[in-house]
């Protein structure tokens, strides 16, 4: 079964960004799926993205009481945490990997003594996730909350013992062509553009 778990706006939103698209893909694997998410139009989208965000900014605002930066890890998820800092009128810093290691970097220096919530664009395994909170750990900055805009580990795992808080669930089920119930409706089969991840 395709899950997919969120509201209307937050759906709309997603599909008007051009980033979830709802049809019938051929995937690299070969096989089949109804949903399509390519991440890479949120950033090219930053209207779509900024409403997006809004909402994401709206969600922490509610659960996260007290917090100085978002941290992001580079790059996808910089736009989408320098965004949502920017309305929660905090502070911003991001990781990168430097030798395959993610490190901060040493300019943000007001780090220190801060408490920080994570904001990824895309939870998977949570792997770099876990990453940005052992760099958090190393300079002493708490965790005040995880974020993503899409959860796609099927149904929102702890990183950590903490739980991660998303706008939109999305697990999506690949069918081989034998057994693809949108080919068995005889919907048209379209292979979604060059991407590095498919759904
Ligand atoms: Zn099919």
């Amino acid at each position: 079964m395709t899950e997919l778990a969120a509201d209307e706006t937050v759906l709309n939103l997603f599909k008007d960004s051009d980033a979830l698209l709802h049809g019938h893909f051929k995937l690299t694997s070969g096989k089949h799926s109804e949903w399509y998410f390519e991440k890479i139009r949120l950033i090219e989208n930053p209207a779509a993205l900024e409403k997006i965000v809004d909402l994401l900014a709206a969600k922490i605002r509610r659960e996260v009481p007290a917090f100085d930066y978002v941290v992001s890890p580079a790059y996808g998820a910089i736009a989408i945490g320098f965004l949502a800092a920017l309305k929660l009128g905090k502070k911003f810093a991001f990781t990168q990997r430097a030798d395959e290691r993610m490190t901060i970097r040493s300019g943000f220096s007001g780090l220190d003594g801060s408490r920080a919530v994570i904001v990824e664009d895309i939870l998977t395994t949570g792997g770099s996730i876990q990453e940005v909170i052992a760099c958090l750990k190393e300079r002493q900055v708490p965790v005040a909350g995880i974020y993503v805009l899409v959860d796609r580990s099927g149904g929102a795992i702890p990183v950590e013992g903490k739980a991660v808080g998303s706008l939109l669930a999305l697990k999506v089920e690949a069918f081989e062509p034998e057994v693809c119930p949108m080919c068995a409706r005889g919907l048209p089969l379209t292979k979604p553009g060059a991407s590095d991840k498919k759904v």
